[in-house]
């Protein structure tokens, strides 16, 4: 079986942006907003040089509240995947949750998948074969560990500049600066 090392996406791989409307920092919303974090990608090939699987699990819910369009979404997640791959970073598995619970558009509302549901990491073990004992989760938020624990993953928090709101009272296993320290610290 394979081991699997995943990562949420916003505030660990790429950049929250602020947004002064809400007065907070989300997830961007278009390929123009899209700046990747500093420094990800040679802690990311370390990971796979030894052994990891790697799976985003995020979940992208602006769609969903009326915030902008699929589309532009969509082109966000496609240009992170695309980014990675020409630094030579390969993601096994790439898995996203579009709805909201409050959503009004049909099909976007209350789903299974949406973090801290366990359910998008247990669906990439099943694909790619992989024992979820011997796995880690890491994100920014409390949601992220919830899920990776739910899963019966090991579970690491990144402590992203802009999340601390989102964190949380959920123990992770590990808390971590960035994707450098955790990759060093999992071995
Ligand atoms: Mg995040
Ligand atoms: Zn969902």
């Amino acid at each position: 079986m394979n081991r699997g090392l995943f990562l949420d996406r916003d505030g660990v791989i790429n950049e929250l942006v602020f947004y002064p409307s809400h007065g907070e920092w989300e997830s961007p919303r278009s390929v123009e907003e899209l700046r990747m974090l500093p420094g990800i990608e040679s802690p990311l090939r370390e990971a796979i040089r030894r052994g990891w699987l790697l799976f985003l699990i995020t979940n992208q819910p602006s769609y969903a509240k009326g915030k902008c369009s699929l589309e532009s979404l969509q082109q966000v997640h496609e240009r992170v995947l695309e980014r990675l791959g020409e630094a030579g970073v390969v993601i096994t598995g790439s898995f996203v949750c579009y709805h909201h619970p409050d959503s009004q558009i049909p099909g976007f509302g209350p789903c299974q998948c949406r973090k801290p549901s366990p359910h998008l990491l247990r669906e990439a073990a099943a694909r790619y074969d992989v024992d979820l004992t011997k796995s880690w989760m890491a994100g920014d938020s409390g949601t992220d560990i919830e899920a990776g624990r739910s899963a019966g993953c090991r579970t690491a928090l990144i402590e992203y500049e802009h999340s601390e709101a989102r964190r949380g009272t959920v123990r992770p296993d590990l808390v971590c600066a960035d994707l450098a320290e955790l990759v060093q610290k999992i071995a």
